[in-house]
């Protein structure tokens, strides 16, 4: 999508501290962190919210999962352990919409998230 935030990024349109890049997914750092680790994974597909998901994302999803687990073990952090977040919408805290896991890290997390 033209006008997509994140696709640009993917299409190297505006600059991001890239973290990892393979066929499918992009992680880069968050340019606003809320905690000492808040990376970003993200299809290279554009996918607007969950809500657009369909049966052929199921692997994409777990790529991008697979991808959290592979950051937190090179920034070291996976037996202390992190927090991933998928917002949804606006009520979901979501502002870019083109879908995104976060992974955060670094401090203690609270629950219930704000
Ligand atoms: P959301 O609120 O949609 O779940 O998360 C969007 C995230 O994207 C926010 O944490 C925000 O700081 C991050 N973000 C927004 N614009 C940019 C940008 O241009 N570059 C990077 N690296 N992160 C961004
Ligand atoms: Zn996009």
């Amino acid at each position: 999508m033209s006008d997509c935030l994140f696709c640009k990024i993917v299409a190297g349109e505006i600059p991001a501290e890239l973290l990892y890049e393979d066929d499918h997914v992009v992680a880069f750092k968050d340019i606003n962190p809320q905690a000492p680790m808040h990376h970003l994974i993200i299809p290279k597909k554009h996918i607007s919210t969950i809500n657009d998901l369909t049966i052929n994302d199921e692997a994409l999803i777990g790529k991008m999962y697979l991808a959290a687990k592979a950051l937190a073990e090179k920034e070291g952090v996976e037996d202390d352990g992190y927090r991933t977040v998928m917002n949804c919408g606006e009520s979901g805290g979501q502002t870019v919409f083109h879908i995104h896991l976060h992974v955060l890290a670094g401090r203690n997390m609270q629950w219930p998230p704000g």
